[in-house]
């Protein structure tokens, strides 16, 4: 059996003849750059995430960096990020003349905790930018009360986490901004590259909406120096066709991970502990000693969207070993991330560049994300739980 990390042709050609009908509408349209589909598109997912007003932009990456620039932060300015992240929640900091702080996370969740922000904070600091990481909120209740004691932004980089909820709450509307992505292998997966930010503040999204197009307002009268940051028509219309399928998606996804966990439940040394409190700097964060298979942690309140599943493997060598025993299984499974940010080599002049952070060290060590798009079938699930009991199995 065949089980890739990620396919996408089957969710797409779910929808291919209205995406293609889609796409040609579009080309006769003669409508290529924004119009009535951008429009539409930002309304809906607006609505979707909760949000007042959503803001269209060529990728992820540009959401952050747009966001970023909106707010003003620029040299001499500092924003607090998790080390354990895709490089594009520090590089666009960097990008805007700041300096990237960079801060341990939960080992369990993932994700940046308020005690682990609290101690970088300094008058320079000006932003945090905590990370749906996996699609699980980070734990922003205690990130939104520290930031407004600091009078700080909160950035979240919902990349990874569209329609995942904290509470009542969906990723992107609780803080300043809220950027995602629709790289094809997120949640709203699109045909290249795409992104948006959402904000319940009018201001800074007209401020976002203007620096989309080089600063300019009126045309070709530029007040402030912005970019080209815009989302093309075609992948817009073609997103806004999947977007009604998305919680469907997740639910997949969700669906997936409960087959994972009750498939590896009986492993012996298997942590599954639930963070039944919420994660905070005394949650139940250190697994026993013995434990050889750790489970990703669902938060309580927290409405977990998988866009990975992603294992620990604590002891030596032993998440490379399974990674190899999956792989010549013709499974799928990936390392997301293998070093983390504050040990990259673009990186090494920062000052909290040589600092330890424990706990994203040793995560860059232990993870491994298995597969979990929603259209694989309870079999391939089946033979990936198999070949992980096998492996433990051999390893004793
Ligand atoms: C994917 C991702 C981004 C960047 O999105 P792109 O659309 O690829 O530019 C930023 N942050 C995180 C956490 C991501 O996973």
């Amino acid at each position: 059996m065949r089980v890739p990390l990620l396919e996408l042709t089957t969710q797409n050609g779910a929808l291919a003849d209205q995406l293609k009908s889609t796409a040609a509408a579009v080309i006769d349209s003669g409508r290529y750059i924004m119009g009535p589909e951008i429009e539409a598109f930002e309304t809906e997912v607006a609505r979707y995430c909760g949000a007042a007003h959503g803001i269209s932009v060529s990728s992820g990456t540009d959401a952050i960096l747009l966001a970023l620039m909106a707010l003003e932060i620029g040299p001499g300015d500092e924003v607090i990020v998790p080390s354990f992240t895709f490089f594009a929640t520090a590089g666009c900091v960097s990008r805007t003349g700041a300096t990237p702080v960079f801060a341990d996370c939960c080992p369990r969740c993932f994700n940046l905790r308020a005690s682990d922000v609290t101690p970088l904070i300094t008058e320079r600091t000006k932003a945090i930018i905590p990370v749906h990481l996996f699609g699980q909120c980070a734990p922003l209740g205690e990130l939104i009360e520290l930031a407004e004691k600091h009078r700080l932004h909160l950035i979240e980089d919902a990349a990874q986490g569209i329609g995942a909820r904290l509470g009542d709450h969906h990723a992107g509307s609780i803080g300043t901004a809220g950027t995602f992505s629709f790289f094809p292998s997120k949640n709203l997966g699109g045909f290249g590259d795409g992104g948006m930010i959402t904000t319940q503040d009018a201001e800074l999204a007209e401020r976002m909406r203007i620096l989309r197009m080089h600063g300019s307002a009126p045309k070709y009268y530029h007040s402030q120096i912005g970019g080209n940051f815009r989302m093309d028509p075609l992948q817009a219309a073609l997103l806004r066709l999947k977007l009604p399928h998305l919680n469907s998606y997740i639910e997949g996804r969700r669906r997936n991970a409960g087959l994972y966990r009750r498939g590896l439940a009986d492993v012996a040394g298997v942590d599954t502990t639930p963070l039944a409190t919420g994660c905070t700097a005394n949650c139940q964060c250190r697994s026993p000693s013995d434990v050889r298979l750790i489970l990703p942690a669902e938060l309580e309140g927290h409405f977990h969207t998988y866009n990975q599943f992603t294992l620990r493997l604590p002891g030596k060598g032993r998440r490379d070993a399974l990674r190899t025993y999956l792989n010549a299984a013709d499974i799928g499974a990936e390392i997301y991330y293998p070093l983390p940010l504050h040990k990259q080599a673009c990186f090494a002049g920062l000052p909290s560049a040589g600092l330890p952070l424990p706990h994203c060290e040793q995560l860059a060590e232990e993870v491994l994300s298995l597969p979990i798009y929603p259209e694989l079938d309870a079999a391939q699930i089946a033979y990936v739980v198999a070949a992980i009991k096998s492996f433990l199995e051999a390893e004793s």
